[in-house]
């Protein structure tokens, strides 16, 4: 079995397990797997000033931007209610007035 993770310091793919500690043969490196396995679960998504975001959250577009197949470009300052977040580029699911569904990225919202 070698579903362990490679060594974040050099890459190594020759960790080995010691406890609940991961060891990199070679470069010493020792990490925890439980706090690796942790940040693979839980994807956190902020917005453009870094805020934690979450589904239902209600937002704002900090920039103009197109959208495809629309007249004309969602504006700076559009509210957004009750977004939901999900995996992806662009990782905003929602409704806009106007627009009907879309997906927006989070780096080009702020939560309000
Ligand atoms: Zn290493």
């Amino acid at each position: 079995m070698s579903n362990l993770p490679n060594c974040p310091e050099c890459g190594s793919a020759y960790t080995y397990e010691d406890g609940s500690l991961l060891v990199c043969p070679e470069c010493a490196h020792e990490w925890s797997a439980e706090a690796e396995a942790q940040n693979e679960e839980v994807k956190v998504f902020k917005d453009a000033n870094g805020n934690v975001l979450n589904d239902g959250d209600t937002v704002t577009v900090i920039k103009d931007l197109k959208v495809k197949g629309a007249q004309s470009a969602l504006k700076q300052g559009t509210k957004v209610k009750n977004i939901r977040l999900v995996d992806g580029d662009h990782d905003i699911d929602c409704k806009i007035d106007g627009f009907g569904p879309m997906k927006l990225k989070s780096e080009f919202v702020k939560k309000i």
